[in-house]
């Protein structure tokens, strides 16, 4: 279920994207008790995700080596099941971004990305603006964290 954004105002792309969130909420709220707690996999399972995509990210495509997650398709928090046939791997920063976005609600952020990284690369007035605050972000979630970046 996915299907083209295009808001007639700004506001209201903001309560479409507010609209998205508030439904991911309430099923989650919905789906509250009836989801079993998460289940760790098996060595043996690991390896079988792992092989669903030769060791690459199913998210970015990147070549995994280290640490990585196992990502549900279907999503835990939306009742996905714990079977090793619902999960792919995952870099942990790109799963942890993924997060349990609905498909509309990840479609959404992926075109703002691609537009906002084009706005940057342009260097717009918008663009560098953009980047200015970004940066600034970054560099409080890094200190927060006490690392110098992400992997
Ligand atoms: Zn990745």
């Amino acid at each position: 279920m996915s299907r083209e954004v295009i808001a007639a105002t700004p506001e209201a792309f903001a309560e479409f994207l507010h609209k998205l969130r508030l439904i991911r909420r309430r099923r989650k709220a919905e789906l509250r008790g009836t989801i079993a707690p998460r289940q760790s996999l098996s060595p043996a399972e690991r390896k079988e995700v792992s092989r669903k995509t030769a060791g690459r990210c199913h998210i970015c495509g990147g070549a995994i080596d280290g640490k990585w997650h196992a990502d549900h398709v279907f999503s835990h928090s939306a009742g996905g099941a714990h079977a090793a046939d619902n999960y792919l791997p995952a870099h942990a920063l790109c799963n942890n971004y993924r997060w349990d976005y609905s498909a509309d609600e990840f479609q959404a952020i992926l075109k703002l990305g691609v537009w906002v990284r084009t706005e940057i690369e342009h260097k717009s007035t918008l663009g560098l603006k953009l980047a200015d605050r970004y940066l600034a972000h970054e560099r409080s979630r890094n200190g927060r964290r006490g690392e110098s970046a992400d992997e």
